[in-house]
């Protein structure tokens, strides 16, 4: 080697770095490029199979860890990590379906689920249909020959209703179609969605591990878990084809996270219900959101599957108060600030009108989305309560 040249020496050194370092983090490891040992080995390696390394877009260590976590905090066996959680409900789509088929969507869903299937599912011939979730007849009438996926979700995004989750199973089960769970209210935390009891549980669940596993609000990933090898290498295959890879330091930030999920989620849990209590007696309102109060869509169905909630409610303002109104008020908020997602440190509240976001708007009048971060509950209601006066009430 001493004849080479400096910089060569560099790129191909001699020191490696001794195994058998533990630490409560694990390493994160880098690579598009993987080395064989030998042409042969290159030759032999299955880039399916996690015995071994191929390439960075097939997995790393750092990857594989954060799927074996994932797919464990899910109740699952096999996690794939896609780089958000809308590309998780994309991959789920694009493995499953083909052109003829239909899709069966809830009404309720998280919003651009549904865009999704408008847009490119209908350009590759794919149809879909809603259905009212609070309604499992209604699931029951939409199922056809054609259906060969249907979406889940709990609850539902915004409205926050909680459906019969395991009769919506159930019933599309009994019908033999595939079911895929949108778990990222519950996070793998309020209940298992592989299990509701009686071994009643989705075929697929996805997560945007952008909202509780990351819990920073500054980092965008997905997972897709299964129980099935069959079916998680359908979806696996699709995730190889369309490049779908994550970062190693996004993968590094969720491994951190990971650990004080519980935590975190029952800190939300507590602020937020403390606040949406607050809100229920506050006149301005006609309706408090949040599964875990009586009086709000499905909160039986919630007191049977679950006994903690995500941290995230809304509100739906009285008629009188028009647009502006309500928009003012959401202005003259000084903690909670105004942008999308949850389960970051921060307070978070979206204006929302419903109206063009369903097809049976069950409510007139503005709707508010709160979603609560780990300010102090009392410094958050006396924001609320500041703001309330923008209102013009
Ligand atoms: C946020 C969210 C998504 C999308 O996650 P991104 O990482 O923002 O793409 C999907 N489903 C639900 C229910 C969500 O709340």
């Amino acid at each position: 080697m001493n004849d080479q040249d400096p910089s060569t020496i560099l790129i191909h050194h001699t020191y490696q770095a001794p195994a058998g370092f533990e630490a409560p983090q694990p390493p994160v490891y880098k690579a598009s490029t993987v080395y064989f040992p030998s042409a042969a080995a290159m030759r032999a390696r299955d880039w399916k199979s996690r015995a071994g390394y191929t390439y960075g877009l097939h997995g790393t260590p750092t990857t594989f860890l954060l799927e074996e976590r994932m797919a464990t905090l899910e109740g699952g066996l096999q996690t794939l990590l896609v780089p958000s959680g809308l590309a998780a409900i994309t991959l789920v789509d694009m493995a499953l379906l083909k052109s003829g088929d239909e899709v069966l969507i809830p009404d309720n869903v998280y919003g651009p689920s549904k865009a999704l299937a408008a847009g490119e599912l209908a350009g590759w011939g794919i149809t879909h249909r809603l259905y009212d979730p609070m309604d499992p007849d209604s699931l029951a009438q939409a199922i056809s020959p054609a259906t060969k996926l249907v979406w889940l979700e709990v609850p539902g995004s915004i409205t926050m209703e909680f459906p019969d989750l395991r009769a919506l199973l159930t019933l599309a089960k009994a019908r033999g179609v595939l079911t895929a769970l949108d778990n990222t209210w519950g996070a793998g935390v309020a209940f298992n969605g592989f299990d509701l009891g009686g071994g009643i549980g989705a075929d697929i669940v996805v997560q945007a591990l952008t909202k509780y596993p990351s819990g920073g609000g500054d980092v965008l990933m997905g997972s897709v878990t299964t129980r099935n090898e069959t079916l998680h290498l359908q979806l696996k295959y699709t995730h190889m084809r369309m490049g779908w890879g994550v970062g190693a330091n996004d993968v590094e930030l969720v491994l951190r996270s990971l650990p004080t999920i519980h935590v975190r989620y029952q800190a939300q849990d507590r602020a937020a219900r403390a606040l949406a209590q607050w809100w229920a007696g506050q006149p301005e309102i006609v309706q408090v959101l949040h599964p875990a109060l009586p009086g709000s869509p499905g909160h039986a169905h919630w007191q049977a599957t679950c006994s903690v909630a995500a941290g995230l409610f809304s509100v739906v303002f009285d008629e009188r108060f028009a647009t502006p109104q309500v928009d003012a008020f959401v202005d003259a908020l000084r903690l909670f600030r105004i942008g999308s997602s949850w389960a970051g440190p921060v307070s978070l509240v979206v204006p929302y009108d419903l109206a063009p976001m369903r097809v049976r708007p069950a409510w007139r009048g503005t709707v508010v989305r709160f979603s609560i971060g780990f300010e102090a509950v009392g410094d958050l209601i006396a924001d609320c309560t500041q703001a309330l006066a923008a209102l013009g009430a």
